[in-house]
């Protein structure tokens, strides 16, 4: 599915793509033409799955195709300021093109701010995210209008619960229409987020993205690379380890394949797999790969679900996968029943924001290793940095040059011959 898909304006479409958004995530799948309809919505996700633009892209869609000057149309409800903030800033990137006004209207802050939010609630500002207390404290005047409220929208629905926040939420909603787009997020469904959803949504289409977690028992690994050390890197990591069933796992065909006929100049029993292969080609490769004839797959994500081969020692994401899920299906191939396994995912300054993405997704963070010193320089990992940056110079082939005059001596030992992969996590500021 492609973001063109939903009949999005084209200035909505513009800041869609200056946002270095390529394509919908699970949630915004589910969720968007079910809101584009005009029905409810309760959905259980978390952050870091893409909710925000799940809801925020429909709202404004709503506003640019029914325009109302100076009206509140849609109001968003989160338990905290940064959730405001940071809700008001993706707002502000999608909505660049579009003249939709938006505002975060949150506690804290001195008089000058209060008269801000004050101002752009009397003139109506389109979309407005705000924290409940501060919400009620601009409603006990007079000056906001809620009359042309389309959209209520609750997000960490299940925090503002635990917070304390559910007389201040429906004191909210006594001041905007009853007749309204409902829709409701949250992390967890505890019983009481079944009951606030009964009191406020009206025949809500429910929207559920399962989080499955790893294996506890692999050992996770980054390094943060440019993209141009990626190819002498894997091969350091794959050369002379004596490492018998290996994959690697590329974002594209073409990447698969340029990579897969690079390793095998370095010597390895190695052997690309993916789409463009007839299935009896892949089955003939795979019973190699079972028979250790073949000791390195580099493939696609066509492989990262479902295979079932046991003691996979390592999993390199040569590719940050574009969604938590594939990460967790990708590394889910090792460490299998009660072996343990290695992933290492090498994090290009360009994929540092997708990265961060499925950190969120884990719940925790990644070690990142030391780039060994003869790979030269790592860019910082900073996500904010890099951000919307895509790539695109890949399919002009990589440089990095060739990797056989090397010398090994990262900090990932692999014992050879059926040794555990096993490193040191020299991790940067200590992230683990
Ligand atoms: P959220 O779960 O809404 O907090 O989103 C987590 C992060 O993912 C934010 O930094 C978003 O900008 C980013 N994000 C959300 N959807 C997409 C997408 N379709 N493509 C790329 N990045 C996204």
């Amino acid at each position: 599915m492609n973001f063109t898909d939903f009949g999005f304006d084209p200035t909505l479409m513009e800041g869609i793509e200056a946002m270095g958004f390529e394509s919908p995530t699970p949630i915004q799948e589910q969720a968007m033409p079910a809101i584009l309809e005009g029905r409810d919505i309760i959905g259980s996700a978390q952050t870091g799955t893409g909710k925000t633009a799940a809801f925020l892209l429909p709202v404004i869609q709503h506003i640019i195709s029914s325009r109302e000057s100076n009206r509140t149309r849609a109001l968003v409800i989160v338990p905290t300021r940064e959730l405001a903030m940071q809700i008001d800033q993706q707002m502000e990137g999608f909505s660049y093109f579009t003249s939709v006004s938006s505002i975060a209207v949150y506690g804290g802050g001195d008089g000058q701010l209060f008269s801000r939010e004050k101002k752009a609630l009397t003139e109506g500002t389109e979309v407005v995210i705000c924290t409940p207390g501060r919400m009620i404290a601009h409603l006990n005047s007079s000056y906001v209008n809620f009359e042309s409220l389309e959209f209520l929208v609750l997000d960490e629905a299940d925090r503002m619960l635990d917070m304390g926040f559910y007389d201040d939420i429906m004191k909210i909603i006594q001041h905007i229409p009853k007749k309204r787009q409902n829709l409701m997020f949250a992390a967890t469904m505890p019983e009481k987020i079944r009951t606030l959803a009964k009191k406020v949504l009206n025949n809500p289409v429910e929207v559920s993205i399962a989080i499955s977690k790893p294996a506890e028992k692999v050992l996770q690994v980054a390094y943060v690379v440019y993209e141009t050390q990626k190819l002498p890197l894997v091969t350091h990591l794959l050369k002379d380890r004596g490492l018998e069933r290996v994959i690697v796992f590329c974002a594209t065909k073409l990447s698969a394949k340029q990579l897969g006929r690079q390793l095998k100049r370095e010597g390895l029993l190695v052997q690309d797999i993916h789409s463009d292969l007839e299935q009896k080609e892949r089955e003939e490769i795979m019973l190699q790969f079972r028979n250790r004839k073949l000791h390195i797959l580099v493939a696609t994500d066509l492989l990262s679900r479902g295979i079932d081969i046991d003691n996979i020692e390592l999993i390199i994401n040569y590719d940050v996968p574009q969604e938590g899920e594939d990460y967790i299906h990708r590394i889910g191939r090792t460490a299998r029943a009660e072996s343990e396994g290695v992933a290492i995912t090498l994090i290009s300054e360009y994929e540092q924001s997708k990265f961060t993405r499925i950190e969120q997704l884990l719940g925790s963070k990644v070690t990142k290793a030391t780039l060994p010193e003869q790979f030269g320089e790592a860019p910082e990992y900073d996500p904010a940095k890099y951000k919307g940056m895509g790539y695109r110079g890949r399919s002009g082939g990589r440089s990095g040059g060739r990797s056989s005059d090397r010398k090994s001596g990262g900090n990932f030992r692999g014992k050879s011959s059926g040794g555990k992969y096993r490193g040191k996590s020299s991790g940067r500021q200590g992230q683990s």
